[in-house]
């Protein structure tokens, strides 16, 4: 068995493979960017190298720096993880030559997988049914809309060397054929150096089931059973399962043992997925399953099939790579249960899913269902890679249960003051559709905004959070609505109002494609107070900052030493008093505008003024001492 080992990777997958390392003794060699200098991957290590300026192609992408930084620490192999340069043959082959295990499968399976038309041909000879269409050498545009032609519209035009979801173009009609032939040619020549296209059939219904492979140096390969991940946003995977909904023993049989040969026609070793595509629109059957592609590595997804199959596949890449058999035979593999795992990223829906990078000041994960992460609270999501948080996966003997026990963990979870797309996974989650197990790539498309999360927290609970602070924040029923607007305080955030005799907060009725299926308990508000003051409240999986810090300077903490301190950013509109001034409790010192609202400060105590720090005018930050009241003797 290996005694030390690289992770070439960052964020959370470097710390699930840490993670799985450790527990075998194996020691871990971190390495790390600029911006990953304190990340908690390298924390987590045993020892971490600095590779280089935060983009990762200054870093993570370097492969001469990472096999250095291996050799420096000693390491005797490399874990790419996925991303960055798990799918590079020419790695995975510099690494071999440096005298290192190479945690993967041989560069020669990642080649004959890496262009789609080589794969596609490939799967063809090894019985593996691919998607109907072209995969010719020729390739003008003639040739091809005739192609495109005889497969019958609608088409997808795919870059050869495309990946990420980038270098495909939908064509419905012939006419559009020509045009979207040389934008697609152009994407892919920019973005993979390489212009060839194939055609494919565009399959109606799409879903996107993959199953899991793993094979040994010793010539095994065993499947462990698909996935289904066909909730996407734009092409991108949003919530992953397993086992696929509706798949009966003998489809699953079929789709497995055609991902078997497929491995083993490259000679696979390693953890990999083969993906398919099927056409659901008469539900699963296997005489309507493609091959569409091979992903030589381990996936993001991956902990969903490590759930209901029990097996640790960081565990066995470890041990494959160690020259080791497949700890376990076809036969002993089964399924239990079902898994579903979300992605929870840095990204605002409500702005079209732009990243939202940013220091977590507030994180807390519902810790009951699994939770992959590669931050803490006080981290920041880097503006330099993917924004993910964490991956949330949640495992019970039943979908429905496995699936409510991930929306309950959304709706417990807090994360601010990043904006996240936990209530879009909240509503996917919640959708008929979904819950039905009906889902096909198109699905998120279809529904729109009504999958967006509420931009308004209900008026319900809102009062609810309102009465568990009951203390701190009084007789809030007794406010009117302005005095509710200014409590609330919240960026961007308006009062719910109309709502407000509507919802049922044990009701919780849902919005959106469909009605709640299955979360209708009630599972009472998530809500909490932090140091700071403020109230974090979720709901639906959306979190919303409400800051109810003290707007006078009557606060308790001003009491003792009569410091007043902006209690948020704003800007000064008034000072009242001058140094060295006697002034009276509750006498208005300084007025600061924030929010567009006035905030009064007034005196704690008796005094005088010992210092005055501000004029009209001026902008400060959030707890800038502004001025100082002496006790009068
Ligand atoms: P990439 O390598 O860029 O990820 P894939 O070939 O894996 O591209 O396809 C990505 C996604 O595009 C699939 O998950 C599916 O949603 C959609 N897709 C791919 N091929 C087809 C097809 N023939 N018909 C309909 N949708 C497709």
């Amino acid at each position: 068995m290996l005694k030390s080992l690289l992770i070439a990777n960052r964020g959370e997958i470097a710390c699930r493979i840490i993670r799985t390392a450790r527990a075998m003794k194996i020691r871990t060699v971190a390495v790390y960017s600029d911006a990953d200098s304190n990340a908690l991957h390298v924390r987590q290590a045993d020892e971490a190298v600095h590779i280089g300026p935060s983009p990762a192609r200054e870093s993570y992408l370097v492969g001469d720096r990472i096999i250095a930084a291996a050799k420096e620490t000693g390491a005797e192999a490399i874990h790419p993880g996925y991303g960055f340069l798990s799918e590079n043959a020419d790695f995975a082959q510099a690494v071999i030559d440096a005298g290192l295990i190479w945690v993967g499968p041989r560069p020669d399976s990642i080649r004959a997988m890496g262009l789609k038309d080589a794969a596609k041909q490939r799967m063809i000879a090894a019985g593996v049914p691919v998607t109907p269409g072209y995969l010719g050498e020729d390739q003008s545009p003639e040739r091809l809309s005739r192609e495109a032609e005889a497969t019958g519209y609608p088409v997808l035009i795919k870059a050869v060397a495309g990946g990420g979801g980038k270098g495909m173009r939908r064509v419905d009609r012939a006419e559009d054929f020509a045009d979207a032939l040389a934008s697609c040619q152009r994407e892919a020549a920019s973005s993979f150096g390489d212009d060839r296209v194939l055609i494919e059939k565009y399959i109606l219904s799409p879903r996107h089931i993959e199953v899991q492979v793993f094979g040994d140096a010793h010539g095994n390969v065993v499947h462990l059973f698909e996935r289904d991940c066909s909730l996407q946003r734009r092409h991108q995977k949003v919530i992953e399962e397993a086992p696929a909904p509706g798949m009966d023993e003998a489809t699953r049989e079929a789709i497995c043992a055609a991902a078997v040969r497929a491995a083993k026609a490259v000679d696979y070793v390693g953890a990999g997925t083969i993906e398919f595509i099927a056409d659901a629109s008469d539900g699963l059957r296997a005489d309507r399953i493609w091959f569409m592609e091979m992903n030589t590595r381990l996936q993001v997804e991956h902990p969903v099939t490590e759930e209901i199959t029990g097996v640790d596949l960081v565990e066995w890449q470890l041990r494959v790579a160690s020259g080791e058999p497949l700890p376990k035979a076809q036969d002993e593999l089964a399924i239990n249960g079902w898994a579903i795992e979300a992605r929870l990223y840095a990204e605002d829906p409500a702005k079209g899913f732009l990243p939202s990078p940013g220091r977590i000041d507030h994180l807390a994960l519902d810790h009951r269902i699994r939770v992959e992460t590669g931050v803490e609270e006080a981290d920041a999501v880097s503006p330099f890679y993917d924004p993910m948080i964490a991956k949330l996966v949640a495992h019970a003997d039943t979908r429905d249960v496995a699936r409510t026990k991930l929306m309950h963990a959304l709706d417990q979870s807090y994360v601010a003051p990043l904006r996240t797309n936990a209530g879009f996974l909240f509503e996917c989650l919640d959708c008929s559709e979904f819950a039905l197990g009906q889902v096909d790539t198109g699905l998120i498309e279809r529904a729109g905004e009504a999958l967006l999360p509420a931009a308004e927290l209900s008026q319900a609970v809102l009062d609810a959070a309102a009465r568990r602070y009951r203390r701190d924040w009084l007789d809030w029923a007794g406010l009117d609505l302005n005095e509710q607007h200014r409590r609330a305080g919240l960026f961007g955030f308006r009062l719910n109002a109309a709502a407000k005799d509507t919802i049922d907060l044990h009701g919780r009725g849902g919005k959106g494609v469909g009605s709640t299926m299955g979360f209708d308990k009630p599972f009472g508000i998530a809500s909490t107070m932090t140091s700071e003051g403020e109230i974090l409240v979720t709901d639906r999986g959306v979190t919303y900052t409400f800051d109810q810090r003290p707007t006078t300077g009557g606060a308790a903490g001003a009491i003792g030493d009569g410091a007043i301190l902006a209690p948020m950013p704003g800007r000064i509109t008034a000072v009242e008093v001058a140094a060295g001034e006697r002034v009276a409790t509750g006498q208005k010192l300084v007025t600061l505008e924030a929010m567009k609202m006035e905030h009064g400060l007034t005196a704690p105590f008796d005094g005088i003024v010992a210092e005055l720090d501000v004029e009209p005018g001026a902008q400060v930050s959030e707890g800038r001492m502004l001025v100082r009241v002496e006790k009068a003797e």
